[in-house]
């Protein structure tokens, strides 16, 4: 059976960048997803990022490929924190860094990993099987979407998640209700309002943060008192994308809280005065009940106040701006036995040791799932270069110790750069 030495799964910011930097490193592997498919098939036509431009870059290890550079050379405009950067362009970046930094991509999706041997064997949906002695996950959160139990009973049609809408068409005209207050939530509620939707939103939270754009001409103290980070501005996120490698380190417990609270749900600068008074939202209200109405396309809602008091909603249509939750058991190509025996974090997701390695030997996650253990630098792209720099010294390390193990039928293509 053929053989390599790593197997990336994910074409995302973090697939990408580890890619790119393999290459460099002359490491054998082979790489497999659809060039950012996530942000092409789950995310909103129209939206804007939430992080800056200048935290919006892939990373090629020693070259420089930055959004800022690409948006240079297409005549886009770009500014590293003023202007935000519309999901078309941050798309047709990282399509141009796969075709330049990893050409060896191999568009189709891997359906099984079975352990086997010293390490794994692959199978491709083409059918082709193959041997690899380490397997990255770098998968995002595609897989994991989360929508409440109470909803899930629902008449079809009736609920859906956010990432399940590229455009909101089909609701022009129509009562919807968005639950959440998160990014996917608001920007679904400003664009169905935008369309002409009846739209309402529900959150439990009393609040609706929208970020700030971070002003270019800050004095030499604000600066120092509040410093930028790819994280926004604050000494706390300035910290997580410094040191993700300490935060891993700190006490289970400290990590869970930082994880829960530091960046709650908010919404991008590109949100700004499109939200309020635009359509009602229910801030501080909870759903008590949830039922469909016999012999309609109506759904009730029963909502609890912030005082206690109660009100009936109704609605055609519920988009679920809920979330994601990591679960290992969603993987389908990851075997029940194989994916039990990855010691995981009280939020579902792996725990990982320095160099991104699950407790099963050869088996690594980076991106959202890292979270738990990197912190929420590993939320975002920005994160890609940490977690690429960080694997890829550790398996050419690994491989300087015992070069026979680099040995690979599968050939690495030259490194031809831009
Ligand atoms: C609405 C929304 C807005 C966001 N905005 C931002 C933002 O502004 N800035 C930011 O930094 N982050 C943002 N994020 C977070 C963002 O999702 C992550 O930062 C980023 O996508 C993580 O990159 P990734 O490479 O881990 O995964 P993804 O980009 O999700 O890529 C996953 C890859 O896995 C591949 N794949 C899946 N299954 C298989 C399989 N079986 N075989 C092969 N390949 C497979 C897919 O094809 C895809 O290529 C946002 C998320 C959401 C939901």
């Amino acid at each position: 059976m053929e053989h390599t030495h790593a197997v990336i799964i994910g074409a995302g910011p973090y697939g990408l960048s580890l890619a790119a930097h393999f290459r460099e490193a002359g490491i054998p592997f082979r790489a497999f997803g659809h060039p950012m498919h996530t942000w092409k098939t789950q995310m909103p036509v129209g939206m804007k990022l939430k992080s800056d431009g200048f935290a919006s870059s892939l990373s090629a290890g020693s070259q420089s490929f930055t959004l800022a550079e690409w948006s240079a050379d297409n005549g886009r405009h770009y500014h590293d924190t003023l202007i935000p950067v519309p999901l078309e362009d941050f798309i047709e970046y990282g399509e141009e860094f796969a075709r330049r930094f990893v050409p060896n991509l191999e568009e189709t999706n891997v359906t099984a990993v079975v352990r086997e041997g010293r390490g794994y064997r692959v199978t491709l949906e083409t059918g082709e099987t193959f041997h690899s002695e380490k397997i990255i996950l770098a998968m995002g959160v595609g897989n994991f979407n989360f929508i409440p139990s109470f909803l899930r009973g629902l008449p079809e049609g009736t609920v859906s998640h956010s990432s399940e809408h590229r455009t909101f068409d089909e609701f022009n005209g129509r009562d919807v209700t968005v639950l959440g207050r998160g990014a996917s939530s608001l920007n679904a509620a400003v664009l169905l309002s935008e369309l002409g939707a009846n739209v309402t939103l529900i959150a439990r939270s009393r609040k609706i943060h929208i970020h700030e754009p971070t002003s270019d001409k800050r004095s030499f103290y604000q600066k120092v008192r509040h410093p930028l980070s790819p994280l926004g501005v604050g000494v706390r996120s300035w910290l997580a994308c410094a040191w993700p490698d300490l935060f891993r380190i700190l006490p289970a417990a400290v990590r869970r809280i930082i994880v829960f609270k530091h960046l709650g749900p908010a919404g991008g600068t590109a949100l700004q005065g499109r939200i309020h008074g635009r359509f009602p939202a229910l801030l501080g209200w909870s759903i008590d009940s949830v039922e469909a109405v016999p012999g309609t396309d109506q759904i009730r809602m029963q909502l609890l106040g912030p005082k206690g008091e109660k009100r009936e909603h109704m609605t055609s249509h519920i988009i679920a701006g809920t979330g994601y939750r990591v679960d290992l058991a969603r993987l389908s190509f990851l075997p029940e036995e194989l994916a039990l025996q990855i010691q995981r974090e009280p939020n579902g997701q792996p725990t990982l040791n320095r160099n991104f390695e699950t407790s099963v030997k050869g088996i690594y996650f980076v991106g959202p799932a890292a979270a738990a253990s990197f912190g929420p630098l590993m939320r975002f792209a920005a994160g890609a270069q940490y977690a690429a720099t960080r694997i890829t010294d550790h398996v050419r390390r690994e491989l300087a110790r015992e070069p026979q193990r680099s040995r690979s039928t599968v050939a690495v293509p030259s490194m031809t750069g831009q």
